[in-house]
């Protein structure tokens, strides 16, 4: 018998268990789906600190972003160090940006010549706020190795894909188990890893997560033969649009090149339920807003685009830890447009709470009953 269930192979769910077998946990991950199948494959993977308000979810980042440096350091997957570039329109969302970076305490330089960074931006900007913290993964490459070498490195991962988690077992009104399409899996724990779904596994159990999903489109371009974009580039109204509780459409121009030389343009945030109904309209403003910051991609082709649900959870912060009205309960989903910058801080927090161990940070904020007055 397992110590842990891990619901969810996502990179949350990867990053849990891996944590967990390091701390010599033996765990079984079960995904109704493939490794990454659900919106850890819709992803661009970039591990942020500089679009998070301080608070929190900074703490949290911030702890991510170096978990993700040593994780690279030990196993191979794509990781780029190449840092963040938000760009300015004006001088007042300029004096924000520098406002914002100020509070944030994190490593940034202002700079009033953005051309020094990407030389193909638009000369129309004010300039801008570079954060040499920001990353990017590949988050399907990541979330596979590192399953695969907490198997090689830990031992005690079991990984079962296309099997659903249809209910719980319990005992004493404490969680045994859980009911899948394959049978029942006994287990000392259980931890809701599904993302988008973990309002949904939550309910199986019997408790109350309010996540919701809120659709994203992403344009990929053909492979350039040299990078034209060098960071991660994105304008002020990200960070308005990532804080936003509204429902309606809201577009913001996220533009990044990555290792295989496609460049990645987002970033749209509604919420119309899981409709992945392709959309002109947001398409083609997604397209003419990065061709407004980098008119050299208006001769670049897009091959493809895509859509992914991400977590959204009403406060905007993820659901990380032991859930009080069901003991044996565990969460780790919710974490919106961050989940894939937040997996190792999560998984190791998770790994800490389930090894009886004093979790590096406060959980609190995080809690999973936080939303029951809301109701
Ligand atoms: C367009 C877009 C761009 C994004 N860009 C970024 C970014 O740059 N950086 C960033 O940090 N985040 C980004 N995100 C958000 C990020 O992708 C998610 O927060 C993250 O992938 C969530 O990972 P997860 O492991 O929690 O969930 P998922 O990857 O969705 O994994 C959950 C898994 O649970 C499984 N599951 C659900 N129900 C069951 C069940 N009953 N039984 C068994 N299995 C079940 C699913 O099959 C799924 O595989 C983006 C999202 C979108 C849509």
């Amino acid at each position: 018998m397992p110590d842990v269930i891990v619901v969810g192979a996502g990179v949350v769910g990867a990053a849990t268990a891996y944590y967990a077998a390091e701390a010599g946990l033996d765990v079984t991950v079960v995904d109704r789906g493939p490794v990454a199948g659900g919106t850890t494959g819709a992803g661009e993977g970039n591990v942020l600190v500089s679009d998070k308000e301080p608070g929190p979810e900074l703490d949290l980042a911030l702890l991510s972003n170096e978990l993700w440096r040593s994780l690279a350091g030990r196993i191979d997957f794509e990781f780029e160090a190449k840092g963040g570039l938000v760009v300015a329109e004006t001088p007042a969302i300029l004096e924000q940006l520098v406002e914002l970076a100020a509070k944030q305490g994190v490593e940034h330089e202002v700079t009033r010549d953005v051309s020094g960074y990407e030389p193909h931006l638009t000369p129309d900007l004010v300039g801008g706020v570079f954060y040499p913290q920001d990353a990017q993964v590949q988050p399907m490459l990541a979330a596979a190795r590192l399953l695969s070498a907490a198997r090689e490195r830990f031992g005690g991962v079991r990984l079962r894909t296309g099997v659903t988690v249809t209910g719980f077992l319990t005992r004493d009104g404490a969680v045994t188990g859980v009911r899948t399409s394959a049978g029942d899996i006994l287990g000392g724990a259980v931890v809701n890893a599904a993302g988008t779904w973990g309002g949904s596994v939550a309910e199986l159990a019997g408790v109350h997560l309010p996540i919701l999903p809120r659709r994203g489109f992403i344009l990929v371009t053909e492979p350039l033969r040299e990078p034209l974009i060098r960071h991660k580039v994105y304008t002020a109204a990200y960070v308005t649009n990532v804080a936003s509780d509204s429902a309606e459409l809201e577009t913001s121009a996220v533009v990044e090149g990555t290792a295989a030389g496609s460049v990645l343009i987002g970033a749209s945030r509604e919420r119309v339920g899981f409709d992945r109904t392709p959309s002109t309209t947001v398409l083609r403003r997604l397209a003419a807003q990065a061709t407004a910051l980098f008119p050299v991609l208006r001769d670049v082709r897009v091959i493809r685009t895509y859509c992914g649900f991400r977590p959204y959870c009403p406060d905007h912060l993820p659901v990380i830890g032991a859930d009080p009205r069901m003991p044996g309960l565990y969460h780790a989903c919710g974490h919106e447009g961050a989940g894939i910058g937040l997996a190792p801080a999560t998984g190791r927090l998770l790994a800490q709470l389930l090894s009886g161990e004093r979790p590096s940070l406060d959980l609190g904020p995080f809690r999973p009953d936080r939303f029951e007055g809301d109701r």
